[in-house]
């Protein structure tokens, strides 16, 4: 049986994974630092599984797992992700976004000269590429990073040691840039899960500027196998987009979640309404990749339409209550990002 770690698999997109990778037959050691962001469904009993709160700048830590569990493969996703964060208090985004990532390299090259080869499946964004104004570009994997935030600076900066570490080290590695996700197990300060927050609650549905910024939107679990099919057969050193082509504004989003209520006749109160606040500093307008090269060289496409994500996702936020009522309304309630 394979042996993967997953770094950050409380997180959203690692809950998926992890679950994912155990359906796939994988053992799966999930490690994660618990951070406010995290879930308490890495406590479940599941076979073929271990769970270790460990911050990846452990090195020592990172590096005994290493020898005890002697992996296959590292999935990276432990990061902090929110962009309005980044803008108020960056310096855990340089600890855990770069630092972090730096430690687990150095861990990787120690492994590697004395056990077996082991594979650096690092899990990157698309806000890298920067602000695409016009509509008609959307980014290749080649084109130069030119980040905005604080995040994505965070995030370039990974990226880049990390390609420094495949180049001088010959580390085993492959980067992901993948587009904005949604599912089940994302923290509700994120756009989705918000408003579906707001919506069960009887609250406004607040949106930032004019609400016409355009993200590139995937289903988590076509991103997870998007990761399984680059740990398989990505070309070492390489760096894969991975998008679903379709781009929507912050608009079109709010109404198709409202228009998936109302089609699965799920009821919403009076105070349900869009209310525009104050933009982010800094605010890109638009995120697009070109995934043609994943499609062509690894045979991945993302086939869930955006209609049956919003309705697997809406289901799940509703037949999980505990999961929003556990977490405190103060970590996602307030406005952030405005401390400049
Ligand atoms: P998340 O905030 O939901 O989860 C991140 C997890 O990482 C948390 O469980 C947290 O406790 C853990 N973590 C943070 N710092 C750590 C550290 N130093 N050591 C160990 N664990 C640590 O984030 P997410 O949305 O699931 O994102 C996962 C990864 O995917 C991130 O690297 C992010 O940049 C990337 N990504 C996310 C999206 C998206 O739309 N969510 C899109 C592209 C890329």
């Amino acid at each position: 049986m394979k042996k993967i770690i997953i770094t950050g698999g409380a997180g959203f997109i690692g809950s998926n994974l992890v679950n994912f990778l155990l359906k796939k037959k994988y053992f799966v050691i999930n490690v994660d630092k618990l951070t406010y962001s995290s879930n308490k469904y890495h406590l479940k009993n599941k076979i073929n599984y271990k769970f270790h709160k460990i911050d990846i700048n452990n090195q020592n830590k990172m590096y005994s797992l290493l020898q005890k569990y002697k992996p296959h493969a590292i999935f990276n996703l432990a990061a902090e992700t929110h962009v309005d964060r980044s803008i108020d208090s960056p310096k855990n985004f340089i600890h855990s976004n770069i630092i972090g990532v730096f430690n687990l390299l150095e861990v990787i090259k120690k492994y590697k000269k004395k056990f077996k080869s082991i594979k650096l499946v690092h899990v990157s964004t698309d806000e890298v590429y920067g602000d695409i104004i016009n509509k008609k570009v959307r980014s290749f994997e080649g084109d130069s990073y030119n980040p905005s935030s604080p995040y994505s600076a965070s995030k370039a900066s990974a990226d880049h040691l990390i390609k420094s570490y495949i180049k001088t080290y010959k580390i085993p590695a492959i980067i992901s840039n993948c587009c904005n996700n949604y599912g089940p197990y994302q923290f509700p300060e994120k756009l989705i899960p918000k408003m579906i927050s707001n919506i069960i609650n009887n609250k406004k549905l607040t949106v930032y500027g004019n609400g016409l910024n355009s993200r590139e939107w995937i289903f988590v679990e076509d991103h997870c196998e998007a990761l399984l099919k680059i740990y398989l057969k990505g070309k070492i050193g390489h760096s894969y987009n991975v998008g679903s082509n379709l781009n929507l504004n912050n608009i079109q989003i709010i109404n198709k979640i409202l228009k998936t209520f109302k089609a699965y006749k799920m009821k919403k109160g009076k105070n349900v309404k869009i209310k525009f606040v104050k933009d982010r500093p800094g605010h890109d307008f638009r995120y697009a990749l070109n995934s043609q090269k994943i499609y062509k060289e690894l045979n991945w496409k993302a086939s869930t339409k955006i209609e049956k994500g919003f309705k697997i996702t809406i289901l799940w936020y509703l037949n999980n209550k505990k999961f929003l009522s556990s977490i405190s309304k103060k970590l996602y309630d307030k406005r952030l990002g405005l401390k400049i």
